[in-house]
């Protein structure tokens, strides 16, 4: 049984452990994967609308909850990666709509994303402009009733499924002052997919191409210019969430790991009574206690009205897939050579954890951030 002690801190409040434990009954239902991850993805989108989980990524009220958003991904996450990609993907691609969009464009995409009936994509990396993101490159340039976008997005999540893409465009001068954010509809005819990209840990990913895409004014989201503020804004929210699905990888590395080391006889006893293997036990669940201390620190914080929670934020998203790489790590060295092989629980959660350590910021990123926030609250 994983630790649910965590859900007594006072960070929780009771809709929350009620909703943990109605997830925890239903993920294992919906987890299964055929093989095929865009079929996955869809039919976990649609599970996921069904099941009303998708309320919490877009909310009717406009009020993201981020505690309830980390609970729903680090229990996701403990059962399936692809389930909480799902989720995740349908929160962060509507997040800045939610946000920071107008009333037509969340009546227009909101609710088909809360249903599972629209699937969403947040397209901001480029290939020159990953980790500094105000060199992006890719143009909208005014014309006529609305603009025209041109340029290169990769890595984009859900690229190739997704029904509508938040992309981020120059509209004005180099640096991140001359970004705006746009609604682009997968149909479109000046957007195509042109190439899917393929990762260890397999989910839709693809490199988009825009040549003369034609959007109309109503699709920017905020005003020309404030688009480096809604991908902060979005990511500010969401960062945090990061930290929870490694956080629920974590705890499954933990739980599998437990199992593991109190069945195992190695030389005339069990495992867990290896001194040495109770030392790696330990160091892995301090590991997990202290980012889950960090990630629902952050999302309270947020969620008790703090505007922004930029610290808060990266100090979650750095330790808790730092640790959860080392605890993940762990787990596979304490299976032995069955921790190598394709279907192991460890294995699998090894190869899923890697990327959450270079999205959303990589962890040099999320250092240089805490930096910048402590030597200016010295001040
Ligand atoms: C699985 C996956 C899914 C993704 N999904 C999306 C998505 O949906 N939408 C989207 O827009 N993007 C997405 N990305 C892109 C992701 O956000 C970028 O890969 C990330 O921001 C890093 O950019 P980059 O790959 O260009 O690496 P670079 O910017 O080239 O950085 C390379 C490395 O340099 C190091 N580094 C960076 N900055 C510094 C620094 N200041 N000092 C020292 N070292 C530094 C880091 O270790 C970093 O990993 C995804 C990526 C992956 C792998």
């Amino acid at each position: 049984m994983p630790d649910a002690t965590f859900l007594q801190w006072p960070f929780f409040d009771r809709r929350h452990r009620e909703l943990a434990a109605r997830l925890n009954r239903w993920a294992p239902k919906h987890a299964g994967h055929s093989g095929n991850v865009d079929d996955d993805c869809r039919r976990l989108v649609k599970a996921l609308g069904k099941g009303g989980w998708l309320e919490h990524a877009a909310p009717a009220n406009g009020r993201l909850d981020v505690r309830t958003l980390c609970l729903v991904r680090e229990t996701l996450a403990r059962h399936s990666g692809l389930a909480d990609f799902s989720f995740a993907m349908q929160g962060l691609g509507s997040g800045p709509i939610t946000l920071f969009g107008t009333p037509a464009q969340r009546r227009r995409y909101l609710a088909d994303v809360r249903a599972g009936k629209k699937i969403a994509a947040f397209a901001l990396t480029e290939p020159d402009a990953g980790s500094d993101v105000a060199a992006l490159a890719t143009s909208a340039r005014a014309d006529g009733n609305g603009y025209l976008l041109n340029g290169e997005k990769t890595f984009i999540s859900n690229g190739g499924i997704a029904d509508f893409y938040v992309v981020f465009a120059r509209t004005g001068e180099p640096g991140s002052r001359g970004i705006s954010a746009f609604i682009v509809d997968a149909g479109n005819p000046g957007l195509a997919i042109a190439e899917r990209i393929e990762v260890m840990a397999p989910h839709p990913l693809a490199r988009l191409a825009f040549t003369d895409c034609r959007i109309g004014r109503d699709a920017l989201v905020g005003k020309p210019g404030e688009g480096f503020k809604v991908a902060m804004g979005t990511l500010d929210v969401f960062r945090t969430t990061v930290g929870a699905a490694a956080l629920g990888f974590a705890r499954r590395a933990l739980d599998e790991a437990l199992g593991r080391v109190t069945r195992r006889e190695l030389f005339g006893a069990r495992m867990a009574e290896l001194p040495l293997v109770q030392a790696q036990l330990a160091q892995m669940a301090l590991d997990v206690d202290a980012s889950a201390l960090l990630v629902y620190r952050s999302a309270w914080t947020r969620d008790r009205g703090a505007e922004r929670v930029t610290r808060e934020a990266s100090m979650a998203k750095l330790h808790a897939t730092e640790s959860a790489q080392r605890v993940i790590d762990t787990a596979v060295q304490l299976f032995g050579g069955l921790g190598v092989t394709s279907g192991v629980a460890v294995e699998a959660l090894y190869r899923e954890i890697r990327a959450l350590r270079i999205y959303e910021g990589a962890s040099e990123v999320q250092k240089l951030v805490i930096a910048r926030q402590v030597l200016g609250a010295h001040r």
